[in-house]
């Protein structure tokens, strides 16, 4: 098969089958098409992912292509640049076909805040992707793409993976560039892979890692071949499981599929341990401060002036601003600039943002007690399965407890992965695993022994 081949067939395919999964934005067949006949024609199919298309999650900078964040506020916005991330996978010959649908600015965790589309569930029609990253884990899912980029700042690449039955890796923060992913919480944010196998998933990351001049909170640390542990072996690997993870609120089906899959690594030779993380509970009203103080500060730059939307009618500048904002953003980003705002003002900073960040330690001190004797921390990535659409959205207090599992790691700048556990009522549960800071390795091998 030429690159040119397995790129024509994929769009055939997503234009067959994305009526029903609604997993892009938008797709770019002229562009997409271009590279791969280059690529034929060049015959350089020497890197792994030389020829293989992929998705993108709407939120990452692409020269010439509309970049969204599934907001109105950036509809038709055309960046006159490429994220770094994307950059690295053009030279290693990856093509990207297409935008993925996401929750707007990433903020969410079921797709659903989308200004554009509804995705749905690869298992399930009526059930949700997960979010925010729903586009690109649905089509890997649903066989559109053997790969994609999401982002994930409390959850958003791990929570899709678990509800599509994938695998999704988020990495050590500041292991991939942020550079050209649009900013959410920039202490939280990171870019990270979609596979359906976690040797592709490592493939996909020792080609988007590494430094980057134009991201300086990138790490300076070499990148190790994350394949070089993907033995199958887990003999004397010392395994956490904290008790917290099992509590309250998580779906006793899940519990079971989950110590099950944990039990399957035990017979495999780790060790296994209960431990205490016991400031989880602390995390989501942490991050809800944290996040939404940087997104309220970030997203400041959508002015109508520079970008995108432009509201009409309007009488003067200020008129211009607030027109433009109030009817190019939703209720979900309306609802986190107000409470970032609110938090970072300074008669709330003390009692809400500071208290948060003094939360947010004591959340890194609690890991590392663990990592202390402890290889990997393992347990569910998400307390249920995937819900129906509609279900949960008018909630959105119920929808912020429910990253209660995956927030903690983002706090604490972790890589974690989610991959398949097994299924409860046919819709897919993940395992998350936890690494040590730029021990994605371990985690990897972890999950492969496992797949
Ligand atoms: N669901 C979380 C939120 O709504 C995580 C989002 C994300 O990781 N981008 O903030």
């Amino acid at each position: 098969t030429t690159a040119t081949e397995l790129v024509q067939a994929t769009l055939d395919n997503i234009k067959a089958t994305d009526d029903q999964l609604n997993a892009f934005i938008t797709t770019n067949p002229e562009s997409a098409l271009e590279a791969a006949k280059a690529l034929d024609k060049a015959g350089q199919f020497d890197n792994a992912l030389a020829g293989i298309p992929l998705g993108l999650k709407d939120n990452m900078a692409t020269k010439g292509i509309q970049t969204s964040a599934a907001s109105r506020i950036l509809k038709d916005f055309k960046p006159v640049y490429t994220a770094t991330a994307v950059d690295k996978l053009n030279a290693a010959g990856a093509i990207s076909v297409g935008k993925a649908n996401m929750d707007e600015f990433a903020m969410g965790g079921s797709t659903e805040t989308s200004y554009y589309k509804t995705t749905t569930n690869a298992w399930d029609h009526t059930k949700v992707p997960g979010g925010s990253s729903g586009g690109s884990a649905a089509a890997v899912a649903g066989g559109q793409v053997p790969f994609a980029l999401g982002s994930d700042t409390g959850g958003s690449i791990r929570q899709p993976a678990a509800f599509n039955g994938i695998v999704g890796m988020k990495p050590t923060y500041g292991r991939v560039s942020r550079w050209g992913l649009f900013a959410m919480a920039s202490s939280l944010d990171q870019i990270g892979p979609f596979t359906r196998t976690v040797k592709d998933n490592a493939l996909v990351l020792n080609t988007i890692s590494g430094h980057d001049q134009r991201d300086s909170t990138s790490a300076t640390r070499e990148v190790p071949d994350f394949t070089s542990k993907l033995t199958g072996d887990v003999k004397g690997l010392r395994i956490a499981v904290p008790k917290e993870y099992f509590g309250e609120g998580i779906d006793e089906r899940v519990s079971v599929t989950v110590r099950a899959a944990i039990a399957q690594l035990e017979a495999l030779g780790a060790t296994v341990d209960e431990v205490s993380l016991p400031h989880t509970k602390y995390g989501v009203a942490a991050y809800y401060i944290i996040m939404s103080s940087e997104a309220s500060s970030n997203l400041q730059r959508y002015d109508g002036v520079k970008y995108g939307f432009r509201a009409d009618d309007v009488k003067n500048l200020e008129d211009l601003y607030v027109k433009t904002r109030s009817e190019g953003f939703g209720d979900e980003v309306k609802r986190r600039i107000m409470l970032g705002t609110f938090s970072l003002s300074a008669g709330a900073y003390d009692a809400f943002f500071k208290k948060a960040a003094k939360i947010r330690t004591l959340i890194i001190e609690d890991f590392n007690k663990v990592f202390e004797d402890y290889d990997v921390i393992v347990g569910p990535t998400a307390p249920t399965v995937a819900y129906g659409i509609g279900e949960e959205i008018d909630d959105p207090t119920a929808m912020y407890l429910a990253d209660v599992l995956t927030i903690p790691v983002n706090l604490a700048g972790l890589p974690g992965m989610s991959v398949n556990a097994g299924f409860v009522d046919n819709l897919p549960v993940g395992l998350q695993i936890i690494g040590k800071p730029f021990d994605e390795s371990t985690v990897y091998q972890t999950g492969y022994a496992f797949e």
